[in-house]
């Protein structure tokens, strides 16, 4: 059964999809917009019941922040916005309207809108790579970092009480594939937390450590520009981290990471940041669309659906 959300007389309601920044900034802009406006109703919707501060997630993984620091409820946030927390599972332009699903029994509710923001970011891609989906991390969610965290700690851990070098190389070599914002920051942190960490394992030194950071490009953080990429790759390197250029993961195993180059380095853990695709509900959607995003105006409008 599909409940409707009710909406309060003589009212218009802007409906905002995504909880991260795009929903969240909106959402905050047009509460203050709006302050004085009564005729005007915002919802937002999202998975969680917070806002996360992406790019500090690897300091959650390198434990150099507490949860509570990059975690923002959003209700706390938008005092003015209706917060509902579920999944929404389809967007019906044609009819004005947002298919949502919520707790754990997934009650479906329907939610009219006059309005529409899609701000629901990306997924992972991981390309149908072999093994890519089953053996590496992706770094996107608290519940990524949280897992990354405890996969080091369990890593440091085995090779501290591993007598076969071979084996313990493997529990000490780390990939980091993506030389983009995700993985040039997920990198540095899991090199400077596990380079801390050693000096606590008797078994353990420096020489035994590995971890690289593969990018298919050029160089590094592209959207910073060449020349603050090669000062990243300089820094990076000088403390330790061994950079691949040019190349790409091609498959995994549950203990290797094989490059297109032909190179294999023998690893337990591969962190995957090195490629995302438009959330799946915008493919339906009957809109212009370039490599799965929505193509907007200079307003950020959807020029066939002028109140998106
Ligand atoms: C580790 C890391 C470090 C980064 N560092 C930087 C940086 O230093 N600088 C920089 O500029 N960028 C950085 N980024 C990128 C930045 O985080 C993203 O560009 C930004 O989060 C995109 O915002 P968004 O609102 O479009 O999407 P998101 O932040 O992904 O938000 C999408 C929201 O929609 C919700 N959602 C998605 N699908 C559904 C659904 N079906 N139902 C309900 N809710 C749904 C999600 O839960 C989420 O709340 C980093 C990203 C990561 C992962």
């Amino acid at each position: 059964m599909i409940a409707r959300v009710t909406r309060r007389p003589r009212k218009k309601r802007i409906v905002i999809l995504g909880g991260g920044f795009g929903g969240v900034y909106a959402a905050m802009y047009l509460e203050k917009l709006l302050a004085r406006e009564s005729a005007v109703e915002i919802c937002l919707v999202s998975h969680d019941n917070f806002f996360l501060f992406t790019p500090m997630l690897h300091e959650i993984a390198a434990s150099d922040l507490e949860i509570t620091n990059i975690v923002n409820p959003l209700r706390k946030l938008l005092r003015k916005v209706e917060v509902f927390v579920g999944d929404v599972n389809q967007i019906d332009l044609q009819n004005k309207q947002v298919l949502i699903s919520r707790g754990y029994r997934n009650h479906l509710q329907q939610l009219d809108y006059d309005h529409l923001v899609i701000a629901l970011g990306s997924i992972t891609n991981f390309y149908d790579l072999p093994g890519l989906a089953e053996q590496a991390i992706t770094m996107k969610s608290l519940r990524d970092a949280i897992q990354l965290r405890a996969q080091i700690i369990r890593h440091l851990e085995e090779a501290n009480s591993e007598s076969d070098p071979a084996e313990r190389r493997l529990s000490l070599t780390f990939v980091v594939a993506g030389g983009g914002f995700a993985g040039v920051e997920t990198v540095a942190a899991l090199n400077d937390f596990v380079r801390e960490a050693l000096p606590f394992y008797p078994n353990l030194c420096e020489d035994m450590l590995r971890v690289m950071l593969i990018h298919s490009g050029p160089t590094i953080l592209p959207e910073l520009g060449e020349s603050l990429g090669r000062y990243a790759e300089t820094v990076l390197a000088r403390r330790g981290i061994e950079i691949r250029l040019k190349t790409r993961v091609k498959s995994v195993t549950e203990s290797n990471v094989f490059l297109a180059d032909g190179v294999s380095v023998p690893s337990r853990t591969l962190i995957w940041t090195a490629g995302i695709v438009p959330s799946p509900i915008i493919s339906s959607l009957p809109c212009a669309k370039e490599r799965g995003r929505l193509l907007v105006n200079q307003f950020l409008q959807v020029p066939e659906w002028p109140n998106v």
